[in-house]
């Protein structure tokens, strides 16, 4: 196991009728800002729970971050901020009203004139430095209510840019698994494959000597498998939404990667198809994983092989047929879901896109990818090829 720190201060309010509770976390004193998205909160009636438990309060609204929140959006939420003297945020969304509330923090209190730079150099905040901030959890996916990472677009550029730092956690997030009845279901399928994506990009890298975070891992890929037929089902099932719900915390809030070697070049090269064409975050991960794992097939093999045993049952074969049937599952299982996993199924204008990622690669100057920071912008441009 490597060597490691840990520490997650968020506090999580889970279940049932629990967003009531944001009056006793938030200080009596606070300047709030109330952020949020484009409108769901109205019609399903969190909105009023979040009014209702703030009274007494004082509190500014900002609503229409969109999805994947855009950088110029969030510019004005930061007027907002300075204009009223904000000192404390609260967002009540998805990951895009989470993560852009998260660089509002990180920006609010940055020196620099053109805060763009925290997410282009970029720019880590660190404890102490950004302005506190909770949450009210709609959307169970990216985990973005426990940790302290966020992504930010632009698409003036064609950017979609990611940071953090120790200082963006959130103080409290609130999961009430209620909020996941008003969810469209091609949402829910967005939710599950980009939790059980968030795992594998901490899982599927090699060697490896974690024994219990590879258990955690295969866990909660096992619990996502058992529950998504229930969430995407027509009847709202709580046992399975609450699940669901704590599967996406627990996939990506820092503690299942504490020790083990990491590869996140599915999210990195996935947020260059949702710069460019708009693909909903986590269809553009299914596109890209299963071409990621055959391109790097001799040094995952093991690991995908004991994905392929553990989480699906597979015992027959060597450890190469094992590990391509692993693959093949987890094509299998997006499809379950109802997500394609060839580019061109999402966009006809897809040639050239390989040549594209490869040139913006080259010109951020990026270290490699991959767990071993081996792969080049040209491993890159083989792997975008492999999953038209
Ligand atoms: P999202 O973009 O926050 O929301 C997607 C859609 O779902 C929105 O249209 C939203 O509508 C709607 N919605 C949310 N809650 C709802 C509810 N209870 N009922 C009905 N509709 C609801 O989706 P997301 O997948 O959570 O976030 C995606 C973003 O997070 C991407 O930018 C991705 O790159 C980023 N991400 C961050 C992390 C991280 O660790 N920070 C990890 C992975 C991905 P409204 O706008 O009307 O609310
Ligand atoms: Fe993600």
């Amino acid at each position: 196991m490597l060597n490691f720190e840990f520490k997650n201060p968020t506090k999580i309010i889970f279940g049932k009728g629990e967003i009531h509770k944001l009056s006793k976390e938030i200080p009596n004193d606070a300047k709030i800002l109330l952020l949020y998205g484009g409108g769901s909160i109205m019609k399903n009636g969190v909105y009023d729970q979040v009014k209702a438990a703030l009274q007494g309060f004082e509190v500014t609204e900002f609503g229409g971050i969109p999805a994947n929140p855009e950088y110029d959006v969030l510019m004005d939420a930061l007027k907002v901020i300075k204009d009223n003297n904000i000192n404390y945020l609260l967002a009540v969304g998805g990951g895009s009203v989470i993560d852009g509330t998260k660089f509002l923090s990180a920006a609010a209190n940055y020196s620099g004139e053109d805060k763009w730079e925290i997410l282009k150099k970029p720019v880590r905040t660190m404890e102490g430095e950004g302005i506190p901030f909770a949450t009210v959890l709609t959307l169970p996916a990216t985990g973005s209510e426990m940790n302290s990472g966020y992504v930010v677009s632009r698409r003036g550029t064609n950017e979609k840019l990611s940071t953090g730092g120790p200082g963006l956690f959130p103080q409290f997030s609130i999961l009430d698994p209620e909020v996941i009845r008003s969810i469209p279901k091609k949402q829910i399928a967005n939710g599950i494959a980009d939790a059980y994506s968030h795992v594998l990009e901490q899982y599927m890298t090699f060697p490896t000597s974690a024994t219990l975070q590879e258990r955690m891992m295969e866990s909660i890929l096992q619990t996502l498998q058992e529950v998504a037929p229930k969430v995407l089902a027509e009847e709202f099932d709580y046992d399975a939404a609450s699940n669901f719900m704590w599967c996406c915390t627990m996939a990506l809030n820092g503690l299942v990667s504490k020790g083990v070697l990491t590869d996140w070049a599915v999210h990195a090269i996935g947020h260059e198809l949702t710069a460019r064409f708009g693909i909903d975050h986590a269809r553009t991960l299914a596109v890209i994983a299963p071409s990621h794992y055959r391109y790097n097939f001799e040094t995952k093999k093991g690991k995908l092989a004991q994905y392929a045993e553990r989480v699906w049952n597979i015992t027959e074969g060597s450890v190469e047929e094992k590990a391509e049937k692993g693959i093949v599952k987890l094509e299998e299982f997006f499809h379950s879901l109802g997500i394609d996993t060839k580019l061109s199924q999402y966009t006809e204008d897809y040639r050239g896109t390989a040549e594209k990622i490869e040139e913006a690669f080259t010109e951020r100057k990026w270290l490699g990818l991959g767990e071993y920071k081996k792969l080049s912008p040209q491993d890159v441009y083989k792997i975008v090829e492999m999953s038209y």
